[in-house]
């Protein structure tokens, strides 16, 4: 890394903390205890079979869903509770909607499908979160649409419809809406999985200068590639927990555990 050496303590809070998490849909035990730590400018890819929570694990982070158990922590806050201590126990409750929306407004999420807004421009599409949530003025969130815009390489796209962006294009204006929100972390839900292979590189590069530039992201994919390249953290879930962890070349490339090796028998 070519970070500069952190001023005191800042490093040592992580983005993200995720604490002995459990989450139930009914009688289904999706998430079974998961910890997981998160560093401060950090990417972290998520590699898994269908069906063994990593969405879900996104979805919690972001508080889209509730957890079950556990804690979350994102910069040190906790995420969708409060802890109150009366004479000596600690009881949890559920943080007002707003305060919870303002926690996940700090959270830029990426899902497999853009969901833009059809009847507007991609201008108009990044422009929408900054004028509602961040209440800025219709001019600046215009100049911060257009420079996010320029950092996926859309600028001369500001005035095109979904209907008119390729696939690529879409995802990448998807990108740049949740950049817009100027957040401290970024979860990536299978960004590339919707798309055409010949479109898949250039939503990969915009992801690769981004962790450059020092964003912590969570990435879930199948891109075994991307996560060789940019990961510093790769986990392996399967089962709603996670079995194996370290860096590209500890768990592509020398996983310990059998369905680990299973999997990538299969993706590589
Ligand atoms: P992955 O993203 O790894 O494919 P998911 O987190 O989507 O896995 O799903 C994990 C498990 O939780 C699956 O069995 C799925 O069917 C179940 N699940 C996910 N969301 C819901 C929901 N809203 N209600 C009930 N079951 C769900
Ligand atoms: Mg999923």
């Amino acid at each position: 890394m070519t970070d500069p050496i952190p001023a005191d303590g800042e490093q040592a809070v992580p983005m993200v903390d995720v604490r002995g998490v459990h989450k139930f849909f009914g009688d289904l035990h999706v998430l079974k205890g998961i910890d997981l730590v998160v560093a401060r400018g950090e990417v972290c890819v998520l590699l898994g079979p269908s069906g063994s929570g990593k969405s879900t694990l996104l979805r919690c982070i972001n508080e889209m869903e509730q957890i079950s158990a556990g804690r979350l922590y994102v910069d040190g806050q906790l995420m969708g509770l409060r802890e109150v201590v009366k004479d000596g126990h600690v009881t949890l409750h559920r943080l007002r909607d707003e305060q919870i929306a303002r926690q996940r407004s700090r959270i830029g999420m990426v899902f497999q499908r853009f969901n833009l807004f059809p009847h507007m421009t991609a201008l108009r599409n990044v422009m929408e979160a900054p004028r509602q949530v961040r209440g800025l003025s219709r001019q600046a969130a215009e100049s911060e649409a257009r420079r996010q815009l320029e950092r996926v390489g859309l600028s001369d796209r500001a005035d095109h419809y979904p209907s008119q962006l390729s696939g690529g294009q879409q995802q990448r204006v998807a990108i740049a809406r949740a950049l817009a929100m100027e957040p401290e972390l970024m979860l990536f839900d299978e960004p590339t999985s919707a798309l055409d292979p010949e479109l898949v590189g250039e939503v990969l590069e915009v992801m690769r200068g981004l962790a450059a530039s020092g964003m912590t992201m969570i990435v879930v994919t199948h891109e075994v590639g991307f996560a060789r390249e940019v990961a510093d953290q790769v986990v392996f879930m399967d089962d709603g927990a996670i079995i194996e962890r370290g860096n590209p070349a500890q768990v592509i490339d020398q996983p310990t555990q059998q369905r680990t090796r299973d999997f990538f028998a299969k993706v590589l």
